[in-house]
């Protein structure tokens, strides 16, 4: 077979694209989305480089702007007491724990973060993993496999999707919400499987809305299956003290078998991680490939969550600040007649444009205003569904989201 191969590419019979990646279909498809983008004016739109702190400004180009670009909800990006914390590990412990936690990467600031995170979660422990997208990948295929099955809501983030394709169980997506749709696969399936995994979001980021956590929770516990609820959205936002859609809902936390969550977002920091009973954490800890396999989480990202969390339990009027300046930004836009999609009292908000260009060039017209907010098209989003998302910080202002609804009000009018 192997001879037969060779000759096949004597005679030139294996396609260039085959074996070069400049001719690989999808990145020539790639390029030309980039080239369609960059002909309506601002140039390249990605990978800007932005300098300084992203809160409720960022610079770019030496040009100051209103940010509604990044996910530091709380204002612990760039918080004195949170810079400081990394500081002092670095001094402590320098830049990198330089192995896995397992063998010899252990240190103290690891299950001070790890007892952290399940007190304010209410779980008997939690994991830390050193990405959020690496939490959900590693441990969602470690857990399931062959005779399982896992569905989960078709609004998903990438992550869960491919540690759904990495498990090898058989995968469902259900309608985005839909508990009834679920139950009723469940009612139709569930006894062809061994483990039946259930996940879904606490806040969806890309319409902003939430799930209705405690008809999932019957579900679940009706058909003897695990549910998962990733709370990157929701950690510090949702509930009063900011604990996520748990409390928001005041379940019981054991009625969720898995809690993740990233520190990417809240607590300005890098990393995943998933926070259940002993036995799962324990399970994971000496088990899960993305964990025993990579890195521990590094001193300075340890040291700013468990000190961005001390400062959300000491400051948890953060999170009505936050809710706060969302409401204000939806009902001016609401009054303005914008599209904010189904959630009015998120604190992610969609503006619906529609066409992918349309809001391409509405992202530009905002951007010579002084407003940086990124646009979400296809594949993103479904065609036709292109969108601006404004992710709001308790750290805006109020003339801030005033002058950028206004703004909006006007210049959606004027862009094609
Ligand atoms: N889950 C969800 C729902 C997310 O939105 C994201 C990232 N935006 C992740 C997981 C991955 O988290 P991280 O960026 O911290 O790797």
């Amino acid at each position: 077979l192997l001879e037969r191969k060779a000759k096949q590419a004597a005679k030139g019979e294996i396609r260039e694209e085959y074996y070069r990646f400049d001719l690989y279909p999808e990145y020539l498809q790639l390029k030309q989305q980039l080239a369609s983008i960059e002909s309506l004016g601002r140039g390249n739109p990605f990978f800007v480089p932005q300098e300084g702190i992203n809160r409720d400004t960022t610079t770019i180009g030496g040009r100051e702007l209103i940010d509604y670009g990044t996910y530091n909800y709380l204002g612990m990006c760039g918080d004195p007491a949170v810079s400081a914390a990394a500081k002092r590990a670095i001094e402590r412990y320098g830049t990198s724990v330089s192995a896995s936690r397992l063998i010899s990467g252990e240190k103290p600031l690891h299950r001070e973060l790890e007892r952290a995170i399940a007190d304010f979660v209410g779980t008997e422990d939690s994991i830390v993993y050193v990405g959020g997208h690496a939490t959900n990948v590693t441990t969602i295929a470690h857990l399931f496999g062959q005779r399982d099955l896992i569905l989960y809501d078709s609004l998903s983030h990438n992550s869960i999707f491919q540690g759904c394709l990495l498990s090898g169980a058989s995968i469902v997506a259900f309608p985005h919400n839909d508990w009834q749709a679920l139950d009723l696969i469940l009612h139709e399936r569930r006894d062809r499987y061994q483990r039946v995994l259930v996940a879904i979001e606490g806040v969806y980021s890309t319409d902003g809305d939430i799930p209705e956590l405690p008809a999932f929770i019957e579900v679940k516990q009706r058909h003897k299956a695990f549910l998962m609820v990733d709370e990157a959205h929701s950690i510090g936002t949702m509930g009063r003290f900011g604990r996520g859609i748990g409390e928001h809902f005041g379940v019981a936390p054991g009625d969720v078998d898995l809690w993740m969550g990233t520190l990417s977002k809240s607590f300005a920091s890098c990393g995943g991680y998933i926070a259940g009973s002993r036995a799962l954490v324990e399970y994971l800890k000496y088990t899960a490939p993305g964990f025993v396999y990579s890195v521990g989480i590094s001193p300075p990202n340890a040291a700013s969550a468990i000190a961005a969390l001390e400062r959300l339990k000491a400051e948890p009027e953060r999170v009505e600040r936050l809710h706060e300046r969302a409401r204000l930004f939806s009902s001016l836009a609401c009054e303005k007649g914008l599209n904010t999609g189904p959630s009015p009292d998120s604190v992610v908000i969609p503006i619906l444009v529609g066409d992918s260009l349309k809001s391409v060039r509405l992202s530009n017209a905002l951007f010579e205003r002084g407003i940086n907010v990124p646009f979400m098209i296809y594949p993103s989003v479904p065609q036709n569904a292109a969108r601006l998302r404004f992710f709001l910080t308790c750290t805006h202002t109020e003339a801030q989201i005033r002058y950028t609804v206004e703004t909006l009000g006007r210049v959606v009018n004027e862009v094609r």
